[in-house]
């Protein structure tokens, strides 16, 4: 199934089943005490494997929990810049109306400006005329211009009031200048405070940036180390169905030789009895009419020892690779089949005779072939999943060996394997209750 296995495992799985596969020639040579010590070997292994997965799934439970504490600083800290930008802005606006209102100001401070010089001008103007309307350059003169002494007076006042009356004008302009100038210079000093505000906060919003690009390489680094983390746990999860399907197998081995050699001491007793028998009859008809019928027994037992690997023997590896996932137990559900795993294109054969009754696509198998066989009188059926092609039909009969297609990663795949289930009967659906271990029916 999945990429990541171990080397080793891998080898040693291939030397085991390699071994098992030839296990009804090379049993007679194997005793059960070495195949014992081979499931002894195999719990070592899973033993060890068992307390690394462990190991590995409590790091990946710390590294999601420190990822989760890390995101939630994230973005606490998303929302602090946030905050921060929402200020950033006001501050920003404040700048710009606060420079609009100096502009307005200085306006006001130019026309100010303006105005007291034409109020001087005029003051000069006015002294000016005095002195021209007096036809003399001295201001006596004018007053003496005067043809009564009552227009002397009034002359004299009317002179002072004018000239007061600009003067006190002037004053006032002087004074709303001097007003204009100083508030100009509190706003000034207003801006100057908001432009330091302002860059503060930038400040404080580029150290926040900051925190949030550590903590995000952070968790950044965090995520590559739990991706590191989960493919080693699923790589020892599937290195425990390798050793859990192994330790099966050599089991099964043994249970066989159990009963090879059970069925070997039946056949000598029975042959021990019918010779006692043939004598007995012997000795009480005393007839020489001797049948050589005694070897009789031997092929009887020979029958016997292939009824038991009848169905043993009937199937072929479909494709050519590695055994990347065992069947039975995994990940706390149950694979119905094994997985052969090689490149792209990889023929994949027919594993018996058989006539296929689906060639489909199927969302979870991908391109799938399914088969089904009559052997010996029962009824068994193959399913080939996730090919990246098929070259065969419903109806169609096939051949042990015949390529019906070509491996790939169709479907609910990660890889390209050939995932391969074997049934005694009719495939059933999930949970695939029907399904058998492939690899007891290779011969
Ligand atoms: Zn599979």
């Amino acid at each position: 199934m999945k990429s990541t296995l171990l080397r080793t495992t891998m080898v040693f799985g291939l030397t085991v089943s390699t071994a098992l596969a030839y296990s009804g020639v090379s049993a007679y040579a194997e005793t059960s005490s070495d195949i014992q010590q081979k499931i002894n070997n195999v719990q070592k292994k899973q033993e060890q494997n068992q307390s690394d997965l462990n190991k590995s799934k409590k790091e990946l439970q710390s590294n999601n929990n420190k990822q989760q504490s890390v995101a939630s600083q994230i973005q606490e800290v998303d929302e602090n810049i946030e905050n921060l930008n929402v200020k950033i802005t006001g501050k920003e606006n404040q700048v710009a109306d606060t420079k609009k209102e100096i502009e307005h100001l200085n306006k006001e401070i130019d026309a100010a400006k303006e105005r007291i010089k034409k109020r001087d001008r005029i003051l000069k103007e006015r002294v000016k005329t005095m002195y021209i309307n007096g036809g003399s350059v001295k201001p006596m003169e004018v007053l003496l211009g005067a043809k009564s002494f009552g227009d002397f007076v009034d002359r004299v006042l009317a002179l002072n009031t004018i000239a007061k009356q600009d003067k006190k004008l002037l004053r006032e302009q002087q004074e709303d200048k001097k007003l204009l100038e100083e508030k100009q210079a509190q706003v000034k000093q207003k801006l100057d405070q908001i432009k330091a505000d302002l860059a503060d906060m930038k400040s404080m919003k580029a150290d926040l940036d900051q925190q949030k690009a550590k903590k995000q390489s952070l968790l950044k680094d965090l995520k590559s180390k739990a991706s590191e983390l989960h493919e080693d746990v699923v790589g020892k999860q599937e290195q425990a169905d390798i050793l859990a399907s192994q330790e099966q197998v050599l089991k099964n081995n043994i249970a066989k030789l159990k009963a090879q050699e059970e069925a070997r001491k039946k056949a000598q007793e029975e042959a021990k009895r019918k010779a006692a028998a043939a004598k007995e009859k012997e000795a009480k008809q005393s007839a020489p009419v001797s049948r050589s019928s005694d070897p009789n027994p031997a092929p009887a037992t020979t029958r016997s020892t292939q009824s038991a690997p009848e169905s043993s023997a009937n199937f072929i590896m479909p494709a050519a690779g590695v055994i990347s996932s065992g069947f039975g137990a995994r990940d706390g559900g149950f694979h119905p089949g094994i997985d052969i795993a090689s490149s792209t294109g990889t023929p994949i054969h027919a594993a018996a005779d058989g006539v296929v009754f689906r060639a489909y696509h199927s969302s979870s198998y991908g391109n799938c072939v399914m088969i089904t066989h009559r052997i010996n009188g029962h009824t068994y059926t193959t399913v080939y999943a996730h090919m990246s092609g098929y070259n065969v039909s419903a109806g169609q009969a096939v051949s042990q060996g015949q390529t019906i297609g070509a491996m790939g990663s169709t479907g609910d795949s990660t890889g390209p394997h050939l995932h391969f289930e074997l049934y005694q009967g009719p495939w059933t659906p999930p949970p695939h209750n029907g399904a058998v271990n492939p690899l007891n029916y290779i011969g």
